[in-house]
């Protein structure tokens, strides 16, 4: 239950994407300076498609490929936000409001400290939750392969969702 009374869920998300030469690095809706970027087939922001995910989850609404499915062109190379705000929306429609995210970033580099409180106020600015708790942490992911050789970042989110209070 959350602190009003009102029953809460908690869905998890998970997501991971390639680092490649020659593209931006988007992570949780901020442009990151970095020579390699995350390929995919929106902008790869792997932060953002793990919170859809966490969000859908915990509403009941299936997952981010059967709602932006990567054979259809409308969503390629989309800014992932657009893809959060459209899950958003979706979500609110079944009666839910986010009422906080916990995410984990799974990368030896970047490291996450010096982006951490322009990735929370996207998260806010984006689902226009400018008072929404959100915690973001780092991790390096030491001891598998693909983050020791700084070719993959990953992320794990949760999202905590109330149902909406009846007006
Ligand atoms: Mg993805």
């Amino acid at each position: 239950m959350s602190a009003e009374g009102r029953p809460a869920r908690v869905g998890i998300g998970f997501d991971s994407h390639p680092l490649v030469d020659g593209l931006p690095l988007r992570l949780g809706g901020v442009t990151i300076p970095f020579p390699r970027g995350l390929s995919g087939h929106s902008d790869g922001d792997v932060l953002l498609h793990a919170l859809i995910d966490a969000m859908l989850g915990a509403s009941e609404l299936g997952d981010i490929g059967t709602l932006f499915p990567d054979t259809d062109v409308r969503w390629k190379g989309i800014d992932s936000r657009v893809l959060l705000q459209e899950a958003h929306a979706r979500v609110k429609d079944a009666g839910f409001e986010v009422a906080f995210v916990d995410a984990v970033v799974i990368a030896r580099a970047p490291r996450l400290s010096a982006h951490r409180e322009a990735i929370v106020a996207s998260i806010r600015d984006a689902l226009y939750l400018p008072h929404l708790p959100v915690s973001v942490k780092g991790k390096s992911g030491q001891g598998i392969v693909a983050f020791d050789d700084e070719r993959a970042v990953a992320c794990l989110v949760t999202a905590t969702l109330v149902q909406r209070a009846r007006p």
